[in-house]
């Protein structure tokens, strides 16, 4: 069977979790973590960052810094994880649910807007399979109403609008290491704070609601308890494993990219005759190899072309189910319409991507989906 992802190891990992132990401090914010800043800082180019321990938690830091109170809404896509809403309910934020573009899985920059209140405290934006969101009409946006944009760059890394890097363009970013992902830690993630006014906060929520850092710095002579927080930060050990990962970003991706380019290019055929729909990457926006997909026509076409693959010792999966359609949601919530997202929700298929998939056995994915509607 062609599992549908294998988290891939460089070889280097171990290498530097020995060192990691050898040097007998494996607790949080030790020598590999602040070598993973160092390279996030360096060679992507954010302000600043924490190494968390997964994108969840990052998202938890995001909705504290950002203020959320009781009632507070915060607009964020219903096609995405649970954790970009639950983070945020956690704080007793109203998730107000915006829907995908037609043509793409990202949030409807153009329907934000109508979705602000007197409320309105964050927006949230999902850069769904690596690729941007709209992110100039989504900060114009922001700037207008006064409201924060925390970007959930999950999936994001090595990702760009423009030619700035995801994650560096709104207040907050929030990145996941989860062994799904392309860098991983097994499960690991990252704050990117580019507001400055965040820095000292996000040090303090990262420590468990202490000045930690700052007393290790020599910068206060008293280690107390001064603000909320909990403890977000992996241990060395953790980010040991991602560092071996970071040192190989370049290889990763050009692998990653060089199979999602040859999806695309193998079935751009069937896109042309109006048999499935392939991912639209924006002008404004790129690829960064993290998954790939196809657009069926109907759910039951989905399912059977699932049922096909598995025959054939292929594992395709689907996901996600609309979060404004979640019994949580539901239950405490007006039932809302968001047709792009169902869409999604219904008709998205995955294919195997990830590091080690054999070219030969990528053909072979290629020639079963389009055996598969030759029928
Ligand atoms: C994977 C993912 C998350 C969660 O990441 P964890 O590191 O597992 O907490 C959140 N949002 C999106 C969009 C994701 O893809």
């Amino acid at each position: 069977m062609t599992p549908f992802n294998k988290p891939y190891m460089t070889g280097d990992e171990l290498y530097y979790i020995k060192d990691a132990v050898s040097r007998g401090k494996i607790s949080g914010n030790g020598y590999y973590t602040k070598k993973c800043h160092s390279f996030f800082k360096e060679k992507i180019g954010f302000r600043n960052c924490l190494l968390t321990s997964s994108c969840t938690d990052a998202l938890e830091m995001a909705a504290i810094l950002v203020g959320i109170q009781k009632g507070d809404e915060v607009i964020m896509p219903s096609y995405t994880f649970v954790s970009t809403a639950n983070a945020f309910v956690l704080r007793g934020a109203k998730i107000i649910f915006a829907d995908s573009y037609q043509n793409n899985p990202n949030i409807d920059a153009t329907a934000v807007e109508k979705l602000v209140t007197s409320k309105t405290k964050a927006i949230v934006v999902v850069h769904y399979a690596g690729v941007a969101c709209d992110m100039d009409i989504i900060m114009d946006i922001a700037k207008k109403n006064n409201l924060f944009v925390v970007e959930d760059a999950a999936q994001a890394i090595d990702s760009f609008y423009k030619d700035k890097p995801l994650g560096s363009i709104g207040h907050l970013a929030t990145f996941s290491f989860h062994e799904t992902k392309n860098i991983i830690s097994g499960e690991g993630g990252m704050l990117v704070v580019n507001d400055k006014s965040f820095d000292k906060r996000a040090e303090i929520i990262w420590e468990k609601g202490t000045n930690r850092s700052a007393f290790f710095r020599g910068e206060t002579d008293k280690y107390s308890w001064v603000d909320v927080g909990s403890s977000f930060l992996p241990s060395d050990v953790t980010a040991a494993f991602l560092y071996a990962q970071l040192e190989n970003l370049g290889k990763i991706q050009s692998r990653r990219k060089q199979l999602w380019n040859t999806y695309y290019n193998g079935f751009k055929i069937l896109e042309d005759e109006g048999v499935i729909k392939l991912p639209n990457i924006p002008e404004y926006g790129s690829s960064n190899g993290h998954l790939f997909y196809i657009i069926c026509k109907s759910k039951e076409e989905r399912s059977a072309l699932i049922n096909f693959l598995k025959a054939h010792d292929v594992h395709a999966v689907f996901h996600y189910l609309s979060l404004h359609k979640s019994p949580f949601y539901v239950e405490y919530n007006e039932k809302i319409v968001l047709k792009n997202c169902d869409n999604f929700s219904n008709t998205l298929l995955r294919l195997p991507l990830f590091y080690e998939l054999e070219g030969q056995i990528q053909k072979k994915i290629i020639e079963l989906v389009k055996e598969f509607f030759k029928k």
